[in-house]
């Protein structure tokens, strides 16, 4: 995307760091990680995500595949050489949690409310991209000084109706003027870094990540020649960080007779956090959700997929845990009911202005994907989705 004059930190490029040395000249990047900047750094709040719908868009297109739109945005891909057999739902969403502009105050400041699930602490002292009609504009979440504040004050956690975003205007007026209006998405704003360990820190891995294993999962049946009996569709979906909604119209569009959601998981590795909160680890392999708190997934193929990641020597992370949802529901319960799981990648700090994933995590959930799709054909997809009983 072009960014305009008021956004001049990122005109003249993202801070891609090496691992240790904050700082020193930007590293190349591989195709994944050249992948994972711009997915993670294109800002797409919850209907606004035409700028990640554009890389996912050209990412399929240069695989040859033919694209569709639904009615809310949605994207489908299907590639050149696709099987003829059950239809296979392939998602991640487009989306990330963000703010929408509410109302400008008369001296210039942006009152706003929430796009999406975040902690009161991550509202303030941080970046923001607005997403206004002229382009992008920089924000800053401000926090009071520590020298006039109360001992309440000091430990307070935030509401979203307390942040006032600062774009250096002195009036509505020039608000306006920078193409800044009421309804606004805003994402944050955090560029890619590289971490030592292949680790890499970023805003927006839920759901990015979950992009960038279906893109690179397509890159490499393209590449590769791999075979597939399923007719798999590879969507990605809108607006789900505040209910699913895009899932909801993008089913019927699919129309799957199996489904596999691909998500940013939990990783509970870090201190404040433990399993009984969730029990993914980075490093660890890539994850399956056992309970959320949107599906249970069926059980047949919640066991394939452990099955086929004994076979392949691929480790795979259980995770039983609550508040959070996720597209899978919306392909199990579409027409009469469909089989459907939830694979992730690990990521610390998600809804936050950054996160960390790492890089083996990524590439077995790519694997693992793609051994499961080679071998969905017609008969196993309909004892997967059998309930007589046997
Ligand atoms: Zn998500």
């Amino acid at each position: 995307m072009k960014f305009s004059r008021v956004f001049p930190a990122l005109v003249t490029g993202v801070g891609v760091f090496t691992a240790g040395s904050a700082g020193a000249a930007a590293q190349e990047l591989d195709t994944t990680e050249d992948l994972l900047r711009r997915l993670t750094e294109a800002p797409g709040p919850s209907a606004f995500e035409e700028e990640v719908r554009r890389v996912v868009v050209a990412e399929f297109e240069a695989l040859g595949a033919a694209i569709e739109y639904d009615g809310l945005g949605s994207v489908h891909a299907e590639l050149p050489a696709s099987g003829d057999g059950p239809r296979v739902m392939v998602t991640a969403h487009l989306d990330e949690v963000g703010l929408m502009v509410q109302h400008i105050t008369s001296d210039g400041f942006i009152r706003v409310k929430n796009l999406g699930g975040f902690l009161g602490h991550a509202y303030p002292d941080q970046r923001w991209t607005i997403l206004g009609r002229n382009g992008p504009v920089l924000a800053i979440s401000g926090l009071p000084t520590v020298h006039v504040s109360t001992n309440a004050q000091r430990s307070q956690v935030w509401s979203v109706d307390q942040v006032a975003l600062d774009v250096g205007a002195t009036s509505r007026e020039e608000v306006e003027a920078m193409g800044v209006r009421p309804g606004d998405g805003i994402a944050p704003w955090s560029p890619f870094a590289v971490l030592p360990n292949d680790r890499y820190a970023a805003k927006g891995w839920d759901d990015r990540v979950g992009l960038a294993v279906m893109i690179a999962a397509a890159r490499r049946i393209r590449a590769e020649g791999i075979e597939l009996p399923g007719d798999v569709v590879w969507v990605a979906t809108t607006q789900e960080e505040i209910g699913l909604r895009g899932a909801q119209t993008a089913v019927d569009h699919a129309r799957p007779d199996i489904g596999i959601s691909i998500e940013a998981g939990v990783s509970a590795d870090y201190p404040g956090i433990g399993p009984t909160q969730a029990q993914e680890r980075l490093g660890s392999g890539p994850g399956i959700f056992l309970l959320d708190s949107s599906m249970i997934p069926n059980r047949r193929f919640r066991d394939f997929f452990f099955d086929v990641a004994e076979q392949e020597g691929i480790p795979l992370q259980p995770d039983v845990l609550t508040g959070y949802g996720e597209d899978g529901a919306e392909i199990q319960r579409y027409d009469s009911g469909r089989p459907a799981v939830n694979m992730t990648v690990p990521t610390r700090y998600l809804h936050a202005h950054t996160g960390i994933i790492q890089r083996s995590d990524f590439d077995q959930a790519v694997e693992l994907l793609i051994r499961v799709l080679v071998r969905l054909d017609e008969d196993t997809v309909e004892q997967i989705g059998s309930f007589e009983p046997r």
